[in-house]
């Protein structure tokens, strides 16, 4: 392996990461206070070649650390722009799993603007996804999908989604399929958009299909393959929602160090109020650097071995980061005062959004449950 280029590699890819972080810190305030995704972000994201480099062209290029690294770049001056390219590559993770397009062939519309919309969530299915009552019916060579799928991220600005839906009746691991489906298929709508507390510039909204048919073609994998999918793929994409989270935590850290922290002669005569303010930063910027390395570690093993996080592990550092970035806004809009909590302050942002993040993509006590399951299976000794 040939470790210095890709050290440069790495190198290369935070430089343009952290450029392109600091060019969304324009929009970020104000797409939340509007709440509306500027179309003007998405050409930028197209323009500098995010996509292609977030993902890599190729299945050999594609790796955890860098995708993280990314997307903590992006989520550091906008949420919800990371949280956009976050779900692309959750979407492209199920479609290379289930063998059904390369990442060349992904890249390719991705760097034409086509953005994907993930739609596994109902009204009566949330952490269970097994409520899910959308159907897909097979129709000779065909299907034809009913259901409203809620709470689904990009609803509307989104090209294409990928969607599961029930093709057998009976509940079981075989009883859900995916399925990719155009915007544009007659039948498919949006039906209502949230107003959020949090990730104010990510639509999300419900998704409605109307006797949508679909060919066979659209089928990701087998008939039958959907939890299995969804499954594989959040060993993936939890890693990713801890990237978002660590982006929103050093966010915080670097608000609060531009704004409040003393140069080092100041530190010297800090009075006993400042000290304590001082302590705190201290302990925030403690938490944001612990939250990071375990993401990288769990990252950089993933790519070394070439093997998906387990499924506890994938859990536990999205529960780990996204606690972490909770607990450091918290503690930040404590330190703001009123200045924090008023419209279009950052760290009150930052705080809205790191709720959600405690709660979508499997809410932190189902995450916990993952790691209980694997408790017997962790070895110290392989990590
Ligand atoms: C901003 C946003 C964007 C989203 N985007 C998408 C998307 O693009 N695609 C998609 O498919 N879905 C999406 N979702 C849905 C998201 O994945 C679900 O909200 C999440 O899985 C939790 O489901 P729920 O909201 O129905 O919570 P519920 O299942 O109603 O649970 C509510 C709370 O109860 C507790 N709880 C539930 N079950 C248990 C349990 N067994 N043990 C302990 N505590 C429990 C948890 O604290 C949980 O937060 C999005 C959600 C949000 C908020």
């Amino acid at each position: 392996m040939d470790y210095g280029a890709l050290r440069a590699v790495w190198i290369d890819n935070v430089e343009r990461a952290e450029a392109v972080g600091a060019m969304l810190a324009e929009y970020s305030e104000q797409m939340d206070l509007q709440e509306r995704f500027a179309p003007e972000v998405i050409a930028l994201l197209k323009q500098l070649h995010v996509w292609e480099s977030v993902h890599g062209s190729d299945d050999e290029d594609t790796s955890l650390a860098l995708q993280c690294r990314w997307i903590e770049a992006l989520a550091a001056r906008c949420t919800s722009s990371a949280v956009l390219v976050q779900s692309q590559l959750t979407v492209a993770h199920t479609l290379l799993l289930s063998g059904m397009i390369s990442a060349q062939d992904l890249v390719e519309p991705m760097r034409g603007g086509v953005v994907w919309g993930w739609g596994l969530t109902e009204p009566d299915a949330g952490t269970d996804i097994m409520g899910m009552v959308t159907t897909a019916e097979r129709d000779g060579d065909d299907f034809v999908i009913n259901g409203t799928k809620r709470f689904i991220s990009n609803v509307g600005m989104a090209t294409n989604y990928l969607v599961f839906a029930r093709t057998n009746a009976e509940r079981g691991s075989r009883s859900l399929s995916a399925f990719v489906v155009s915007a544009d298929e007659p039948g498919v709508s949006v039906s209502r958009l949230e107003s959020k507390m949090g990730l104010r510039a990510s639509p999300t909204g419900d998704l409605v299909f109307e006797s949508v048919r679909v060919p066979g073609t659209a089928l990701v994998g087998e008939v039958g393959d959907g939890v299995k999918l969804a499954l594989n793929t959040l060993q993936w994409s939890r890693p990713l929602i801890g990237a978002v989270s660590v982006g929103v935590a050093r966010g915080v850290y670097e608000t609060l160090r531009d704004i409040e922290v003393p140069d080092e002669d100041a530190v010297r005569v800090l009075v006993d109020g400042e000290q304590a303010r001082g302590h705190a930063i201290a302990d925030i910027l403690i938490k944001v650097c612990a939250a990071r390395s375990y993401l990288y570690d769990v990252a950089h093993r993933a790519d070394r071995t070439g093997k998906l996080p387990p499924m506890w592990e994938a859990a536990a550092v999205k529960t780990f980061c996204s606690d972490t970035a909770m607990a450091v806004a918290s503690e930040a809009v404590r330190l703001g005062g009123r200045a924090a909590v008023m419209p279009g302050a950052r760290l009150q942002r930052y705080f809205r959004d790191a709720k959600v993040l405690q709660i979508f993509e499997g809410a932190n006590q189902i995450q916990r449950n993952a790691v209980m399951r694997g408790l017997r299976g962790v070895d110290f000794h392989e990590m």
